[in-house]
């Protein structure tokens, strides 16, 4: 076989499809967050970045800068092991009981991203816990589905926030079978919230354990940053609570909260967490940081929902479509990779501004988007300088097809 005729093959159908993924090479500027350098072959110029998941801009956030940097100086840049063979700090034990507190469950356990905490802990659960079945909403992420195809359980698809849906498929299943609700708060393509305390409700009607991804919600929404189960007043009934500190917690790694017999059963079974080195001290020590602060003080949040609303209504007076649900994701539907490559080309080469076009397999094909996320650092300026160039790209017939819902 020529194996480098099949690679580039294979590579040469994604270009025709307009879905090769082309990576920004960017340098963040610290303290001038989003402006950012994008190196180009032609050079460098300064760019705005409005398709960052640093939703709150913590990863730029002074204490947690200052908190790395001191454990930076006293500890050094590794772990040095996995969990049980010398990399477990302080650090590492502080933040899991910071978790804790935050989702208010007896234990938390971190991992060295919020994908591998998903595959981690719902591979480990469907795997030993005996004829499990998974009830997965049809939007989950691919950590999820990864996670639950690895534990060879069965998987029931639900529609996706179609609690009859969901119901009748409990239903077929005899009631002590052990059952796993799988899903997420804020879906992050389309900005939706899930009906948490309907899917509660039916979870306990059917003996079912709930497991929620808050990997979009995790500091932004709730009084404390705890997500949406703290925001729709459900904490206490969900059983796992799974995180990221990489998105609005502004750093990498990632983690689950529920009780202390679970946790400590994936602790003790989940493979992608036994054998691999555990997270840097200093990002335990940074998302700590960003914890602390985003339990005392709610002016990030404020910050980024003034600019989300501000956008927006921006949008609306431009006659700009965009999908509009509850929440601090914006995204703007193109339907078409090719289109969508143009109109993110232009936006770069031509306005500075920098959003990544989203293909397929990230959403479904004919539903190419590009997804907006305001923070607290976007300012009105800023808004009204995207705004400007999306209703001149609109004008001229680049930025067409567009949808209001996905
Ligand atoms: N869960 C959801 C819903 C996600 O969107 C993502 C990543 O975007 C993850 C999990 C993975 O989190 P991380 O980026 O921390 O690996």
């Amino acid at each position: 076989m020529n194996y480098d005729h099949f690679f580039a093959d294979r590579l040469n159908a994604i270009k025709k499809e307009g879905r090769y993924r082309i990576f920004a090479d960017l340098k963040r500027k610290v303290g001038e967050f989003p402006y950012a350098l994008n190196y180009h072959k032609d050079g460098i110029d300064e760019v705005v970045v409005w398709c960052s998941n640093d939703y709150l801009a913590m990863g730029q956030h002074p204490a947690v800068l200052q908190a790395m940097q001191d454990a930076l100086h006293q500890c050094g840049a590794g772990s040095g092991g996995t969990r049980n063979i010398s990399g477990t700090t302080h650090y590492h034990v502080m933040l899991e009981r910071e978790l804790c507190y935050l989702h208010r469950k007896p234990s938390a356990l971190l991992f060295t991203s919020g994908y591998i905490a998903n595959e981690a802990t719902l591979s480990t659960l469907g795997r030993h816990l005996p004829d499990c079945i998974f009830l997965s909403d049809e939007d989950n992420h691919a950590s999820m589905i990864q996670g639950m195809r690895h534990s060879n359980a069965q998987k029931a698809i639900f529609r996706h926030h179609d609690m009859k849906h969901l119901e009748s498929l409990l239903k077929e299943q005899p009631a002590r079978r052990a059952k796993i609700i799988a899903f997420e708060s804020v879906y992050s393509m389309n900005g939706d919230i899930a009906p948490i305390n309907d899917i509660v409700q039916l979870a306990k009607q059917y003996h079912a354990l709930t497991y929620l991804d808050e990997v979009h919600a995790v500091g932004i929404y709730g009084r404390r940053g705890a997500g949406q189960a703290e925001a729709q007043g459900c904490l206490a009934n969900i059983d796992i609570i799974q995180g990221t500190l990489a998105k609005a917690l502004g750093t990498i790694g990632g983690y689950i909260a529920a009780s202390q017999n679970l946790t400590d059963f994936i602790r003790s079974h989940a493979s992608s967490f036994i054998f691999t080195t555990s997270l840097p001290p200093a990002i335990a020590a940074g998302a700590f940081a960003a914890l602390r602060q985003l339990k005392k003080s709610d002016q990030e949040r404020q910050k980024l929902f003034d600019h989300v609303t501000f956008l927006k209504q921006q949008l609306t007076k431009a006659a700009i479509a965009f999908i509009n649900h509850d929440s601090h994701i914006i995204p703007i539907i193109i339907g078409d990779p090719h289109r969508c490559k143009e109109v993110t080309d232009i936006l770069l080469n031509q306005f500075r501004i920098y959003v990544q076009p989203i293909n397929y397999p990230t959403v479904p094909r004919g539903s190419e988007r590009i997804r907006i996320t305001p923070t607290p650092k976007h300012d009105k300026k800023l808004c009204t300088q995207l705004v400007t160039a999306l209703h001149q790209l609109k004008k001229e017939g680049i930025l067409t097809n567009q949808q209001s819902e996905a």
